[in-house]
C-alpha cells in the first residue's frame, strides 16, 4: 500500500524530494477519502499527480468480483502472486463492519466451515490484510454504504496462527494517520492457542478478544475442531481468564450450534459448568449450511440460551447475515464458488 509505514513514506518523499506536508496530503486523500486513483487529489499539481500515476500504486491487491444481498457485500480479492480470499462487508444501522481474511486458506480444520477442507496456502503480510480493509473502505465509499468503523478478524484463516502480521494490522487498522479505528473496535477471534493469548494479553490492547468454543467438553471439541487436541478447554479457559486480568478486557466465548452435535439441554448445563465465574460473554451463533458439510442448524436454539442464563450467564445470539451471499460465519473460501 502506498505509504504504508514510516519508513516507506520518508523515502517517496526523499525518492520525489517531496515535503512531508505534500505527501501526508495525499495519505490522507488514500486513507481518509480513500480515493484509488492519484488523478482524483484536487489539491496535488497535475506534474505530481503524473509523477505518482506512473510510479506507485495505492494498493498491490485488486477487487476481482463482488456479491451483494442480505445487507452485507462479499468482495474477491487478489494478490500479485495470484492468491484469492473473501473478505465481507457487514451493514448496519450507523455504520459497516469488515470482516477480514488473515491467511490464504487455513490449517485448523474445523469440520462445520467452507475453508477447513481446503487446508492452509499461506499466511497475509500485515500490509495485505490492511489491503482488505481498505478494498472494503473503499468500496463502502463508492457504494454510498455506511463507513467501515469496526473491523472483526473472523475471514479466512486463524489470526494467532499469523501472530506478528496480525498484530503488526492493528497497530496501522489503529493509526490516526491510516486508518485510525479504535481498538474498542476491533474483534480477533480464535480458536484459543494458548500461547499466543498469553503472548497477545502482554500487548495490553484494547480489542475483544473472541475464542470459538462451540463444544463444552473436550470429547465433543476435539470431534468438530480437530486443532482442539493440542489445546484442552480449561486451559484455554485458564489462559481468557489471564487475558482478561492482564487487559481488563471481557472475553467473548462463540458457540455455534448444531442440530443434535452440541445443542441438547446437557451441553448447556456443562458449558454453564466450564465457564462459571468466568467474566465472559457467550456468544450464540447459527449454523450457516456450507455445501459438502452435513451438520444442520440448531432448533434449540431459545432453550439453549435460557438455559445459559438461568445458570448466571450472559448469553446473547448473534444476528447473522451475509447467509444469501455465502458469506456468514463459516461459509468463506479462498475463492468465490462456481
Ligand atoms: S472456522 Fe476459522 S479456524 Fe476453523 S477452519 Fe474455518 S477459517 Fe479456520
Amino acid at each position: 500500500m502506498f505509504a504504508y509505514d514510516t519508513r516507506r513514506f520518508q523515502k517517496i518523499a526523499t525518492d520525489l524530494d517531496l515535503p512531508a506536508f505534500r505527501l501526508a496530503q495525499v495519505r490522507h486523500w488514500i486513507y481518509k477519502s480513500f480515493t484509488g486513483d492519484f488523478y482524483e487529489m484536487s489539491n496535488l499539481s497535475s506534474g505530481l499527480r503524473d509523477i505518482l500515476a506512473s510510479k506507485y500504486y495505492v494498493t498491490n491487491s485488486h477487487v476481482v468480483a463482488a456479491k451483494t444481498g442480505d445487507g452485507s457485500v462479499k468482495l474477491l480479492i487478489q494478490y500479485p502472486d495470484g492468491a484469492k480470499i473473501e473478505t465481507v462487508i457487514m451493514g448496519y444501522r450507523d455504520w459497516s463492519s469488515a470482516c477480514l481474511s488473515t491467511q490464504v486458506g487455513c490449517a485448523m480444520g474445523c469440520t462445520f466451515c467452507a475453508t477447513g477442507p481446503m487446508g492452509l496456502e499461506r499466511s497475509l503480510t500485515s500490509e495485505e490484510i490492511a489491503e482488505q480493509l481498505w478494498h472494503c473502505c473503499h468500496y463502502a465509499k463508492v457504494n454510498s454504504l455506511k463507513p467501515i468503523r469496526n473491523i472483526v478478524l473472523m475471514g479466512i484463516g486463524e489470526p494467532l496462527a499469523n501472530y506478528h502480521n496480525v498484530v503488526g494490522f492493528i497497530g496501522k487498522a489503529n493509526a490516526p494517520e491510516l486508518f485510525g479505528i479504535g481498538q474498542r473496535r476491533i474483534t480477533l477471534s480464535t480458536v484459543g492457542l494458548v500461547s499466543q493469548i498469553l503472548e497477545l494479553a502482554q500487548l495490553k490492547l484494547g480489542i475483544t478478544l473472541a475464542v470459538s468454543l462451540h463444544a463444552p467438553n473436550d470429547k465433543l471439541r476435539n470431534q468438530i475442531m480437530p486443532i482442539s487436541c493440542k489445546y484442552p478447554l480449561q486451559e484455554i479457559v485458564a489462559a481468557c481468564r489471564k487475558y482478561t486480568e492482564v487487559t481488563g478486557r471481557r472475553v467473548t466465548y462463540e458457540y455455534l450450534l448444531l442440530e443434535g452435535i452440541n445443542d441438547q439441554g446437557s451441553h448447556a448445563s456443562e458449558l454453564a459448568g466450564l465457564l462459571r465465574g468466568e467474566n465472559c460473554l457467550v456468544n450464540l451463533i447459527t449454523f450457516n449450511q456450507v455445501p459438502g458439510v452435513s451438520f444442520r442448524p440448531s432448533t434449540n436454539v431459545g432453550s439453549f440460551q435460557r438455559r445459559l442464563a438461568q445458570a448466571g450467564l450472559n448469553a446473547t445470539l448473534r444476528r447473522s447475515i451475509g447467509q444469501e451471499i455465502d458469506a456468514a460465519c463459516g461459509q468463506l473460501r479462498k475463492g468465490f464458488p462456481e
